[in-house]
């Protein structure tokens, strides 16, 4: 039997390894939930009284650290990892690169005698000091300061990692240089949240609220991925090396059937689903949701939403579990935006919004005040989409997003707001000053100062766009699937803290008056800062189809942003503007800013590089072979015509890999870094494509059992 057929049967024979079923569900005993994490009750158990409160009120209201609790805390934290039989720990981090990072160390060390003793204290809780020469700082950390220090974050709590072998204790850190700069994704993250926080407060307290003691943000980023067969995949050499296939014919059957979306879910892979999520409850990360997606193979799942910081957490572990519990299946799980050409990509739709600890402020609510207040922090979302699309673009960046965004089934490069139907008759009439006409007439009467009775949840969906509001939060649905949510998050956050206070600014003006004219009404100045501000941004509101062509010329004359590609996009992080929004909320200073984007431009050239490199030497070291023996065996069987034909091809072919050779020869890129990512761009990508439309034309015609990748048709459709 040929090869490729024979690992087909391998890989759709599966059965269940282990015991079927769980714990009697109605007794507490067999909750896992938690169980792997040092949270809130394992503190309170193991921590004395006083700590444990002083350590909430840092976790709960951001109050300083004291940092004499970290001995208590390091030492409770301890003896409960050693517990769980963890013998080393490590200060987990997200470096530049978007992946996470961790350095492992016992926790015992020796002791005279020849015995080794546990060892960790608070100052190895707080601070530690990897080798962090490695890490990209982009340009930030010259290589003979090379040190950079973890700051421990006890918002996010430490959990144990199991393995078959061992545990280990990993605790969530923040990463610097010595200088104070941020090396890493969380720190950001961290101040974007502050200077909401702080903003969201000052509006509240316009709004008579002056209790609210901190305003948070949330994520719940619902997550899209393809699982195939490691058969297949470790057949494929592009799939090892970048995570996508580099070649592949259309399949006959591809997903023009529609019949994979919220289909029954394959016992394997549903085995799997099952297992990733107690896996993920062990870790204290709650999963929501679980479904088919679009294409086939491709599936969902998303966590119940948290604070912005903890949810990135637990989203790069969810990606991280997710990955390792394939292997137990005999599956692999594909992150890539675009694992395949020719059916959907995958993204990541980050749900998001803001909240204190009684309310969302972005759910309408059910009283007029309610509605007042909400409908500002609305349009302060909308203010703030519309002065920074460059950046919420250039935030989702990146060589595998370049395949996906624009394409017909992801959100489209132009960054646009949904608002649903009513709501943006709402905004509208506001807009026009005057009382809402026809439909929207019940819900608001702000002529007469009724205040409006807004929709909720109208079930309202526009798959095309890109940043949609979804009853009570906003769906950024253009990120990456394999990105961290970090940095699209820190932006929100910032650009919504702008926006808020410049609307709150307004709002304080026309509620004071002047000396001639007497303030307004919180009602009446809202309708006027509304009015107002929605005039302008409400360019950025759009429900129509984000794919159509009509929308392109649409935004165009709008003036909206359409930034194609990644080097299109980057320098929108290093822009005046962007400079200026993150340096008022000290966020990241224009250092910070330049030293993210050269981190991006070059992870950019990286990627493609690594793909023209692989794709050219798959071309010709297995698909170019594979021709040549076709084409001789044509020959052989004195099929002139055809293999005059395939002749033609296979010549074709082998000038398209020469072209994409030269193409990656180190002396034909720009040496600066900006220029070189356009010629990835300009040069590499299109002699790549023309590579790949060769060795796909060449795929249907080569012998089968010549032809040395798994096909489409067998890697996406056997399960
Ligand atoms: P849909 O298919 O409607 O997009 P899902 O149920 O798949 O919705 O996922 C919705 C996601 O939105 C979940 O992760 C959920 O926790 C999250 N979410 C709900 N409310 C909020 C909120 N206030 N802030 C952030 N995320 C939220
Ligand atoms: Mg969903």
């Amino acid at each position: 039997m040929p090869r490729v057929r024979e690992s087909n049967v391998v890989a759709a024979q599966w059965s269940p390894n282990g015991s079927i079923g769980t714990g009697d569900l109605t007794t507490p005993g067999s909750s896992i939930y938690g169980a792997n994490v040092f949270g809130p009750d394992e503190q309170r158990q193991r921590l004395p009284k006083t700590i444990f409160r002083q350590l909430q009120a840092t976790i709960d209201r951001g109050e300083p650290l004291n940092p004499g609790l970290a001995d208590a805390v390091a030492l409770a934290m301890k003896d409960w990892a050693l517990e769980r039989g963890a013998t080393h720990y490590t200060h987990w981090f997200q470096p530049l690169t978007g992946s996470t990072a961790e350095k492992h160390d016992s926790f015992f060390g020796p002791e005279h005698g020849g015995t080794a003793l546990a060892q960790f204290t608070g100052k190895e809780l707080i601070r530690g000091e990897p080798d962090a020469s490695s890490f990209p700082s982009g340009g930030i950390r010259a290589t003979f300061e090379a040190r950079g220090y973890t700051a421990w974050d006890p918002t996010s709590p430490a959990y144990v990692i199991e393995n078959p072998n061992g545990a280990y204790l990993c605790i969530p850190t923040a990463f610097a240089s010595w200088t104070g700069e941020a090396l890493d994704k969380k720190i950001p993250l961290l101040r974007s949240m502050s200077a909401l926080n702080k903003s969201a407060l000052r509006a509240l307290r316009l709004f008579g609220d002056t209790t609210t003691a901190r305003v948070y943000t949330t994520i719940g980023p619902e997550q899209e991925y393809f699982l195939i067969d490691e058969q297949f995949f470790y057949q494929r050499p592009d799939l090892v090396a970048t995570g996508r296939t580099l070649f592949g014919a259309k399949p006959a059957k591809g997903q023009q059937l529609d019949d994979h979306y919220f289909g029954s879910i394959p016992e394997r892979v549903l085995a799997y689903m099952l297992e990733v999520e107690r896996e993920l409850a062990k870790l204290g990360v709650p999963i929501k949701t679980r479904h088919n997606e679009v294409a086939p193979a491709q599936y969902e799942i998303a966590p119940i939403f948290e604070n912005s910081n903890v949810g990135t957490d637990h989203q790069q572990l969810c990606m991280q579990v997710m990955q390792n519990v394939a292997r137990r299946y005999g599956l692999v799980c594909l992150l890539h935006e675009k694992p395949f050409a020719g059916v959907n990509g995958s993204g990541k739709h980050n749900n998001w919004s803001m909240s204190t600890d009684d309310a969302n402020l972005l759910d309408p609510g059910d009283t007029p005040h309610d509605n007042l207040q909400f409908l500002f922090f609305a349009t302060a979302v909308i203010k703030a989409v519309h002065s920074h699309q460059g950046l919420l673009r250039a935030s989702i960046a990146g060589a595998g997003q370049d395949h996906r965004l624009g394409a017909n089934e992801a959100p489209p490069a132009i960054i646009s707001v949904f608002l649903g139907k009513e709501l943006e008759d709402v905004f509208t009439a506001i807009a026009a000053g005057e009382p809402a006409a026809s439909a929207a007439r019940e819900m608001m009467h702000l002529g007469t100062h009724v205040l409006p009775d807004l929709p909720r949840d109208t079930g309202d969906r526009n798959r095309t766009s890109p940043f949609a509001f979804t009853g009570n939060r906003f769906e950024f649905r253009a990120l990456g699937s394999s990105q961290s949510p970090s940095l699209p998050n820190t932006v929100l956050n910032t650009i919504v803290a702008e926006a808020i206070d410049a609307l709150s600014e307004e709002l304080e003006a026309r509620m004071a008056g002047t000396k001639k004219k007497k303030g307004k009404s919180l009602e009446d100045a809202l309708t006027e800062v509304i009015r107002v501000n929605y005039t302008t941004v409400g360019k950025v509101v759009f429900d129509g189809d984000g794919y159509s062509d009509e929308w392109h010329r649409k935004a165009a004359k709008r003036g909206l942003k359409n930034l194609r590609t990644t080097p299109d996009a980057l320098p929108e992080l290093i822009s005046d503007q962007t400079v200026a929004v993150f340096g008022n909320y000290s966020v990241l200073d224009e250092r910070e800013l330049h030293s993210r984007c050269e981190v991006l431009l070059e992870q950019y050239v990286i990627k493609v590089n690594i793909e023209a490199e692989t794709a050219a030497d798959i071309a010709a070291t297995m698909l170019l072979p594979a021709s040549a023996r076709h084409l001789a065996m044509l020959r052989e069987a004195g099929l002139t015509d055809l293999a005059e034909e395939t002749a033609d091809l296979v010549s074709s072919f082998t000038k398209a890999i020469k072209t994409l050779q030269t193409a990656n020869l180190d002396e034909n890129h720009p040496t600066d870094l900006m220029e070189e990512a356009e010629y990835m761009r300009d040069a590499v990508i299109p002699a790549m494509n023309e590579v790949r439309h060769f060795a796909d034309k060449l795929e249907r015609m080569v012998a089968d059992d010549l032809w040395p990748l798994p096909r489409y048709s067998e890697m996406l459709f056997i399960k």
